[in-house]
């Protein structure tokens, strides 16, 4: 520890390229890693962590900045049980003194905690601590905000096309995604389009029809599990992605969810309805494809009554809807 930078002198500079460095990134992983390089740069404390704490299973540690498997004092355990989001506590061990700092909690209770060890922490120390975790954390937040949907609060085109491509590549080369199709089981995309919504508008004005896509975001997550991904896609279009489901399952949930729309008395409007496509999602394929096979799906349900859910395999199988073209080029959106 003798080595340590003196936090009261600490150049100014490294502060500054510490906090570029943090907000140059794009992902939370990358996120993560930079808050690491800048607190052992700044602090070089002895240890630092991730403490990941599901509600039913054993604490994990991630990260270990230094030295693998470091055995965590049960007390700090204990603690990180105990906080709320964005809380700062402080532990003393017999040799260490650690600092925890709530960064992420989830629906459920589980929580992500930042534990770093020192010998002691001094006042300058723990502000540089808490200053850099709420940095992380604003920018968190704002990261998260840009891709999420101000309306409905639904994630939004832009986290769609990133939550797409990584999927795409993690199925590329995770083996394991075998045994699930083995099973029967895979992923399926559905576009979702409000039947009429025009009309909606112009009897109801704007403002009503705003109140209708909201109260259709809630049916949507209502309707489905935790698992599931749901994103508002344009003004009254909608897109979900199921996950591990067999093509049974997949109908299944889509038929309930067209159902629990149609049944639904909205405030003034009464009765809306709503056409769904679907495709499966297969690994081969490149997003712009898969959107528009289900898109095609779509476009047959709205041309054949509304109001109803469309499988593009199945209608591709009857020769209904033509096969999406390859033209081999590769554009992602
Ligand atoms: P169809 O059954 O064929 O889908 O008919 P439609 O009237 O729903 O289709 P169309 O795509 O022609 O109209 C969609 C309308 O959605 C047009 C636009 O005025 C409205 N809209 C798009 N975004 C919003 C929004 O954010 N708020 C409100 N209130 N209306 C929106
Ligand atoms: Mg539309
Ligand atoms: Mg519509």
């Amino acid at each position: 520890m003798t080595d340590a930078p003196c936090p009261q002198t600490m150049d100014h500079d490294i502060l500054l390229e510490t906090i570029v460095a943090i907000t140059e990134q794009r992902d939370q992983h990358s996120l993560e890693l930079s808050l690491f390089a800048s607190l052992r740069e700044m602090l070089q404390p002895v240890c630092g962590f991730f403490l990941d704490l599901p509600v039913n299973a054993a604490a994990r540690t991630v990260l270990p900045s230094r030295g693998e498997d470091m055995a965590l004092p049960g007390s700090v355990i204990t603690l990180a049980r105990e906080m709320s989001e964005y809380d700062f506590r402080q532990v003393e061990a017999p040799d260490l003194v650690y600092m925890l700092a709530v960064m992420e909690t989830a629906k459920d209770g589980g929580r992500r905690v930042l534990v770093v060890g020192m010998p002691s922490w001094t006042d300058v120390s723990e502000r540089l601590l808490v200053g850099m975790v709420r940095v992380y954390q604003n920018f968190m937040k704002l990261m998260s905000d840009s891709e999420k949907d101000t309306l409905t609060g639904l994630h939004n085109r832009r986290k769609l096309e990133s939550h797409l491509v990584s999927r795409l590549t993690a199925r590329l080369h995770d083996r394991r995604e075998d045994d699930h199709e083995g099973a029967g089981k895979g992923e399926y995309l559905a576009v979702l389009d409000l039947d009429k919504f025009k009309r909606i508008n112009d009897t109801y004005g704007h403002l009503i029809g705003d109140e209708v896509l909201l109260t259709f975001a809630n049916i949507l997550r209502a309707s489905l599990r935790d698992n599931d991904r749901s994103f508002r896609y344009g003004g009254e279009e909608f897109i979900v992605v199921l996950k591990d489901v067999s093509a049974e399952q997949a109908a299944m949930v889509l038929e309930r969810l067209r159902g629990n729309v149609e049944s639904h008395r909205f405030p003034q409007v009464g009765q809306v309805t709503v056409s769904i496509g679907y495709t499966m999602i297969d690994r081969q394929d490149l997003p712009t494809r898969i959107i528009e096979e289900a898109d095609k799906a779509l476009y047959y349900a709205k041309e054949h009554g509304r109001n109803q859910v469309r499988d593009f395999r199945a209608l591709r199988g009857e020769g209904a809807v033509e096969d999406t073209q390859h033209d081999g080029s590769i554009e992602l959106f």
